[in-house]
This record gives structure tokens, C-alpha cells and sequence, in this order.
């Protein structure tokens, strides 16, 4: 077994921690000024700007095929760039990247849609919750064959960018008979096609997501993505590239800065004549943090390796059972960890850490609905439980093969 990481893992690691420390870290107190007054915290043309000069050093398209003028990093190189970005909330995200449904399009709808993604000059939306339940989504809304067409009609809901989407990524029920596996399918919804959106506020406060309505839209039949009927397996393959690494990797990224923000404040601030870190109380939040993002983080990159070793993390190939459940335990544990690392911060920080004068209760806000999305808590330990109790997977296998492993159909 070997932790090391590669001579160019390396250098990429210190190429964006010295990106995100020169040119993001500077920014947190316009972006929090910004959010507070009711505006991006990024300017458009200031991501833009950002994202021109990350590409100057080399990072663009971080996961995009190299046919796509990306680098094509592997799932643990990206989650080592991904760990480095969310060491800020700057929200930034490097250019030349699309949605991983995407490259399951066929050429004509790759042109259209894919390669404008990629170079920034569309915006796409993943619309799959409903106001049944994003938890087990009933997929009331419902596509009708018409000639050409297909005829939209339904609701969508929480959904992230849908305010400001060209185009969403809709799954739709096209037979109600087949259920999830086989009745669901993917269209590509233009805004101009007439679904209309409605933001909703969150206590997050940045990319508020929007509630979609769709009434009558007519969408051609050109636009399915891949087969008819296939489309939840498109988005598991979204949310499970997500789940494994995505969302793990920024948790213990934010950890990892919270944590330092809190050794600094316990070695500087001085109660009853000697800094806060002198006593055990301060010590064991510090240290329980510490393990805990350590823990955090192996489960994470297990999971970005097996999602390396399956191959399926860029392609339309079915996730393994093992590689889900994996990707399961980095979710639930990451995103639980950077919760009460961040709690910890606020109670470290004292009443510092719940003014606005310092961005702890930023990433308080924001960081919580990690544990809600792309899989809540709840739906994790029942996934995670079912393999388990199903006897998939067994607790005491160690380094489990990823070839024999059932797929997800
Ligand atoms: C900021 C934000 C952005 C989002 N972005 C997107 C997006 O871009 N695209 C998209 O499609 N969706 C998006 N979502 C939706 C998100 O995926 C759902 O909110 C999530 O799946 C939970 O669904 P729900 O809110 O309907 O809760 P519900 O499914 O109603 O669940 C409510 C609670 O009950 C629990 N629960 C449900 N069933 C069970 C059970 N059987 N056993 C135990 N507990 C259970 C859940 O875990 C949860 O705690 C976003 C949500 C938010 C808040």
C-alpha cells in the first residue's frame, strides 16, 4: 500500500493551493460584501477573468477528454484540485467543464450543447427533484409522444442554476409502467422551448436554486439524451460522481481551512492570561477535527480510486455496487465531519465566530446543505445498510475487486 501521492499529483496540488491562495483568498471579504447586498459574489466578468488565468496555468476542462481541449485528469488528481478550491467559498469553478451527462449526447447534440457548456457559453441545469420528493422522486412529470415531439408537462424543484440555465437536463416519465428503471427518460430542454422558472430563497443565500415549470413544452424527439427510458441511469451517473468524490473532496478542503483558522485563533487568543489552545477543552475539538478529516479524507480518495479503477466516472458504463457503496460512506462521512468542523469553528472562535466580521458563518450556512443533496444522510445509510444487510458487501472484505463487482442496471 502506498499514500504517496505522484511527483505530478503533487505539483498540481501546490500549482492551486498557490492559485487559491494569490488570487481566490483575497477575494472572501468582496464576495461575503457582495452575497450580503444581494449580488453573485463573483462577478461574471470576474470568473471569467479568474478562469483565464487558471487556464494560463494549465487548468481547464480539469475532468473534460482531451478531444474536448481539457486535461482529463483521473478521479484522484481531481479530487486533490477539488480539496485545494473549496479551501475557500470563493465561488469559483475552473473553466472548460460540463456536466458528465452530457457526453452521453450523440454528435449533433454534443455540438449544440456539450461543446458550448464546455467553453462557457451555455449553462446547463440538472432537473430531477419534484415536489413528490427528491428522496424517491415520483417522476410525475411526464413526456407524450406527439409526431416529432414530445409534450412536457410537470414541476421541478431546488434545482441549482435553474434561474439562470440555457438549457436543463429534464427527466421526464415516458412510461409510468416501467417505473424509474426503464419508464424515465433525459431530454435536452431549451429556456427558449417555454419552461419557466421561480427562485426560491435558501438560508445559503448563493446560487439560490429555482423551481421549474413545465406546461405544454414541446420538445423534438432529437433531443432525448441516449436511449428512451434510460435516463435515471444518466443521473445516477451525475450524482454518484458527486457523491463519491465532488462533494467529500470539498468537505474536507473547507475542514482543512477551518481548522487552521481555528489553530491560529487558538494560539493568539488570550483568556485568563494564556491562550484558548492551552486548555483541553480547545485541544479535543482541535484534535477530534483533525482525525476526523483524516478519516474524511481516505474514504474519499477509496472512493475516487475504485471510481479510477471502474473506468465508468466519465462514461455512460454503470457504477458498480461496490464503488456506490463506497461512494456512499465518503458522502455521509465527509459531509458530516465538515458540519461539525464548522460548528466547532463558531464555538472555538467564540462570539467572533457568529459575526459577520468573520466568514465562518458563511460556510456555517452554506455547508449544511451538504448533507441534504445529492443524496441525504437518511438515503445514504439506507443504501449503505441495504448492501449490507442484502449481503453485497460484507464489512470485514478489505481492498474489494472492482471487476467482479454487480453493476446498478
Ligand atoms: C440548495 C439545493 C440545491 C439543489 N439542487 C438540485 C439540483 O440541481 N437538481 C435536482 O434535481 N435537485 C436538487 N436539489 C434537491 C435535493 O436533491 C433534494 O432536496 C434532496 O434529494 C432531498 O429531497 P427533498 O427535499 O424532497 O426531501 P424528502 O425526500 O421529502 O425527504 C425529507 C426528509 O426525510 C428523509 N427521508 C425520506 N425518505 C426517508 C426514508 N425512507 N427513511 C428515512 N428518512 C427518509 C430525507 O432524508 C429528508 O431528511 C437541491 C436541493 C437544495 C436544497
Amino acid at each position: 500500500m502506498d499514500f504517496r501521492l505522484t511527483e505530478e499529483q503533487r505539483m498540481v496540488q501546490k500549482t492551486i493551493r498557490d492559485f487559491v491562495n494569490k488570487e481566490l483568498i483575497p477575494l472572501e471579504m468582496d464576495v461575503l460584501k457582495n452575497e450580503r447586498e444581494g449580488r453573485p459574489g463573483l462577478s461574471k466578468e470576474k470568473l471569467k477573468e479568474l478562469q483565464l488565468k487558471a487556464k494560463k496555468a494549465g487548468f481547464w476542462g480539469i475532468n473534460t477528454p482531451e478531444e474536448y481541449g481539457g486535461a482529463n485528469l483521473d478521479p484522484i488528481t481531481s479530487a486533490i484540485i477539488t480539496m485545494e478550491q473549496y479551501r475557500t467559498f470563493v465561488p469559483f469553478e475552473f473553466g472548460g467543464h460540463a456536466n458528465n451527462i452530457l457526453y452521453a449526447c450523440n454528435e449533433e447534440q454534443k455540438q449544440k450543447y456539450l461543446v458550448p457548456v464546455i467553453e462557457g457559453d451555455k449553462v446547463p441545469c440538472f432537473a430531477l427533484t419534484e415536489p413528490s420528493g427528491g428522496s424517491d422522486p415520483q417522476m410525475n412529470t411526464t413526456a407524450v409522444k406527439d409526431g416529432d415531439y414530445y409534450i412536457l408537462n410537470g414541476e421541478k424543484v431546488f434545482i441549482t442554476r435553474g434561474m439562470e440555465a440555457d438549457f436543463a437536463i429534464v427527466f421526464a416519465s415516458t412510461d409510468k409502467s416501467k417505473g424509474r428503471s426503464g419508464g424515465v427518460t433525459a431530454f435536452l430542454v431549451d429556456r427558449e422551448m417555454g419552461f419557466k422558472s421561480e427562485p426560491i430563497q435558501t438560508m445559503g443565500g448563493t446560487w439560490e436554486p429555482a423551481q421549474l415549470i413545465f406546461d405544454n413544452v414541446r420538445v423534438p424527439k432529437e433531443n432525448i439524451i441516449g436511449e428512451e427510458g434510460k435516463g435515471f441511469k444518466y443521473a445516477m451517473m451525475f450524482i454518484n460522481h458527486n457523491r463519491g468524490w465532488v462533494i467529500p473532496a470539498r468537505s474536507v478542503g473547507a475542514a482543512e481551512r477551518l481548522l487552521e483558522m481555528c489553530i491560529d485563533y487558538a494560539n493568539t487568543r488570550v483568556t485568563f492570561g494564556k491562550p484558548i489552545g492551552t486548555n483541553q477543552a480547545i485541544q479535543w475539538m482541535i484534535a477530534d477535527s483533525q482525525t476526523e478529516i483524516e478519516a474524511a479524507k481516505w474514504i474519499m480518495f477509496r472512493a475516487a480510486w475504485m471510481a479510477d479503477q471502474e473506468g465508468s466516472w466519465n462514461s455512460d458504463k454503470n457504477d458498480s455496487i461496490k464503488f456506490r457503496h463506497q461512494a456512499s460512506m465518503a458522502k455521509l462521512y465527509g459531509t458530516n465531519m465538515v458540519n461539525r468542523v464548522v460548528d466547532r469553528a463558531i464555538q472555538i472562535h467564540g462570539g467572533m465566530g457568529f459575526t459577520k466580521e468573520f466568514p465562518i458563518e458563511r460556510w456555517y450556512r452554506n455547508l449544511r446543505v451538504w448533507r441534504v443533496y445529492e443524496g441525504s444522510d437518511e438515503m445514504l445509510r439506507r443504501t449503505i445498510a441495504k448492501h449490507l444487510l442484502d449481503e453485497q458487501i460484507k464489512p470485514s472484505e478489505l481492498m474489494p475487486s472492482i471487476k467482479d463487482s454487480v453493476v446498478y442496471q
